[in-house]
């Protein structure tokens, strides 16, 4: 028997939610930290994981699988209506072309007198999240799909737990400091929107996917309402009308609200859980708020060092283990 891993996951079962609480942005833009701006990570670790996530999805894009993958390349405009403090955002030299907006580029938007442009990575949480399982099952992984009451369930089925149930940890490990921070927004027919857009601190979006174009936003704290609101949709698409006149001619307007997966820094943790002379090693990796995408691969690397870890440490602990 090789090493048996149980993942509570997330990235991988979006499309499946067993509490209902799960995010379905299920469309990721990749170049925005405003997500962590309350954050306790330093900002050298969002960095890296930004960069690794970055480079891995590239890398996609930049394959055959791009386009079953869901992983695109997207340029566009973040825009502002005063001029911002920091002269560049830490990311600037991640994205692409990262560079100041014209002033001929910035007629588009009479409100606005400063502007940045730039390449970036927009990530189909509906085709990547599939894509990322058909891997996982292709490499001998095995899925199976159940609500877990207490991470004790697991044992002795597998040696080591890897904890990413995002805001499931509340109930699943007590954490009390992860919340939901709210997001609703609108997938509407707009054919014809080809950049995106992002106002200031990105409260107010426009991003075009595949199939259709996603208009935002709401960040609405400790609300855990995932019925949409007829009075926000009403706002976003007065905001994004604001920003890109033509969206009020888009069609086929559907509301969608998620939960962001909040905490003051993500949770990238071992503990050693001990019951009855038993030792259940776990890898916490949850908290990711309103950047999961645009870090997931980089912290997921480091929750992969952290499971290393825990092998090591069962091996020694117990020489007879298959591990
Ligand atoms: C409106 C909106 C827009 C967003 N935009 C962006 C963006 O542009 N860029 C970006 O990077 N990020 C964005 N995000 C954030 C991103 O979606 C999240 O950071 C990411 O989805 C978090 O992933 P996760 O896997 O950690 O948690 P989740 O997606 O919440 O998944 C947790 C999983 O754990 C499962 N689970 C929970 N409890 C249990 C249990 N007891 N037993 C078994 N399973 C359990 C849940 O069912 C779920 O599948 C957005 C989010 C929203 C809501």
């Amino acid at each position: 028997m090789g090493s048996s891993f149980a993942f509570p996951l997330s990235l991988w079962a979006l499309d499946q939610p067993l509490t209902g609480k799960t995010s379905v942005g299920a469309r990721a833009f990749c170049g925005f930290q405003a997500a962590f701006a309350e954050t306790e990570t330093p900002i050298h670790k969002q960095k890296q994981w930004f960069r690794e996530t970055f480079d891995h999805l590239f890398a996609i894009a930049n394959s055959a699988e791009a386009g079953e993958a869901g992983v695109h390349l997207i340029s566009g405009w973040q825009i502002f209506q005063n001029i911002p403090t920091e002269e560049a955002p830490f990311w600037a030299d991640v994205v692409l072309g990262f560079r100041k907006m014209t002033e001929v580029e910035l007629k588009k938007f009479p409100q606005h007198v400063f502007g940045q442009a730039f390449t970036t990575l927009k990530c189909e949480g509906s085709a990547y999240l599939p894509w990322l399982e058909k891997r996982v099952k292709e490499s001998g992984g095995q899925l199976l799909t159940r609500r877990i009451e207490d991470l004790w369930e697991l044992h002795p089925s597998f040696d080591i737990v890897v904890n990413c149930s995002g805001l499931g940890s509340r109930e699943l490990v007590g954490d009390l400091k992860i919340f939901p921070v709210r997001g609703q927004l609108l997938k509407v027919q707009a054919p014809w929107v080809k950049h995106f857009i992002r106002d200031g601190s990105g409260l107010t979006y426009i991003y075009p996917g595949v199939s259709n174009v996603s208009l935002g936003g709401s960040r609405q704290k400790g609300d855990w309402n995932l019925v949409p609101d007829a009075e926000i949709s009403r706002d976003i698409l007065s905001r994004c009308c604001a920003l890109e006149p033509s969206l009020h001619g888009a069609c086929d307007i559907k509301e969608k609200v998620g939960l962001r997966p909040f905490r003051a820094g993500i949770r990238l943790q071992k503990e050693f859980l001990a019951r009855n002379g038993r030792r259940l090693p776990v890898v916490h990796h949850y908290g990711h708020g309103s950047g999961g995408f645009c870090v997931h691969w980089g912290t997921a690397l480091e929750a992969a060092r952290l499971l290393s870890e825990c092998v090591q440490a069962l091996r020694t602990s117990t020489p007879n283990s298959k591990l």
